[in-house]
């Protein structure tokens, strides 16, 4: 687990501590900045009865100085369902902001980005959902968290990278629609021994009942785990043969297979604690390359940072620090969606 620094932490000690972990990342000058924003928002924090929960993704100065808990979305939804502070500060994506208030409505859930979105969240909408399920009618839907309420309440259950085999084993059905990312659902597919089909909007394409097709998927992409290839691999091990290479599995087959090991952000990070490798590799955001490296000095991380999510880049110390001070963005999601969109990520879990 990453540790997360104290609240009375002052901004001399905390810069300190920061320059023990991050002095080869951050420069100087900018850790002396981020001390002092991130001393004030951790005050303002404990005087505004405020949790914040801050994705793996974070820059490094801000995963290491504001979160009360860091983790993967799974992590955090769990956070965020029980939390009894009246804010919820939540340093990650809209996505993940709406399902801590689908599953704690009674808080303020504030984003710090209005512009904090996500490519998968973005590629399907409540109605494709539905239209899906006209076509398939019976089928179990079971969506990624990576979407928004409206999607996740046309579904019978989420789940997330950490737990997607779990939820598809569980559901004891012969086919399951999978959305909205293509490359989770099959590598999902492939784990589970499925045969995965990709339909269009093609009338020929339609259901037949002799098609052979036990999952149902959605061209949505990551646009920062879609752009990894074999040949990133390849060229990787040809410099550095004794690398080890983690991947998520938003990553094409083709790169999870030439990897040495995949999973959620939070597996890689306990992939990387409990082994000893002479150097590592995440293909996954970069900043989280830079969080695990400064949580486990004794370990050297590679990094491929030329792809990085836009999105999570959008959540900065400067906007938590304005997100606590005038308590916006808030997330607001009418309840009938809502109450739909819980019994789905509800659902979710209590499988795990
Ligand atoms: S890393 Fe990919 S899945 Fe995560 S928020 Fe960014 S675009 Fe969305």
């Amino acid at each position: 687990m990453i540790p997360v620094l104290s609240h009375e932490t002052s901004a001399g000690e905390l810069y300190f501590k920061l320059q023990e972990m991050l002095g080869d990342v951050v420069p100087d000058f900018e850790l002396k900045y981020k001390a002092e924003l991130a001393v004030e928002i951790n005050r303002l924090k404990v005087e505004k009865n405020a949790v914040i929960l801050g994705h793996n993704y974070m820059e490094p100065a801000l995963f290491h100085s504001i979160p009360d808990y860091v983790g993967d979305s799974l992590d955090l939804a769990r956070r965020a369902a029980t939390t009894d502070k009246d804010i919820i500060v939540f340093c990650g994506v809209r996505f993940m902001a709406e399902t801590a208030k689908i599953l704690n409505p009674a808080r303020t859930v504030l984003l710090p980005s209005r512009k904090a979105g996500c490519s998968l969240a973005a590629s399907i909408t409540a109605a494709d959902v539905r239209e899906l399920k006209q076509k398939f009618p019976g089928v179990p839907v079971v969506t990624y968290v990576n979407t928004y309420a409206d999607v996740k309440a046309e579904s019978d259950v989420c789940c997330t990278s950490s737990n997607a085999t779990a939820v598809v084993e569980s559901l004891k059905t012969d086919t399951v629609i999978f959305l909205p990312d293509e490359y989770l659902a099959k590598n999902v597919a492939r784990e589970t021994g499925r045969h995965i089909i990709f339909p269009t909007r093609d009338p020929r394409n339609g259901l037949s009942a002799e098609l052979d097709y036990q999952m149902i998927g959605w061209p949505g992409r990551c646009e920062v785990h879609e752009k990894f290839t074999v040949e990133d691999i390849t060229n990787v091990r040809k410099q550095f043969p004794d690398v080890v290479i983690l991947a998520h599995p938003e990553c094409s087959p083709a790169v999870v297979e030439a990897s040495d090991f995949s999973g959620s952000t939070t597996a890689m990070i306990r992939y990387v604690e409990k082994t000893r490798a002479p150097r590592y590799l995440l293909l996954t955001e970069c900043s989280m390359g830079d969080n695990v490296a400064a949580s486990n000095p004794d370990k050297e991380m590679l990094r491929l940072c030329s792809i990085r999510c836009p999105h999570m880049n959008e959540i900065t110390l400067e906007d938590t620090l304005l997100a606590l001070q005038k308590e916006q963005y808030e997330i607001r999601i009418d309840e009938e969606t809502r109450r739909k969109a819980y019994r789905a990520v509800e659902r979710m879990l209590a499988i795990g």
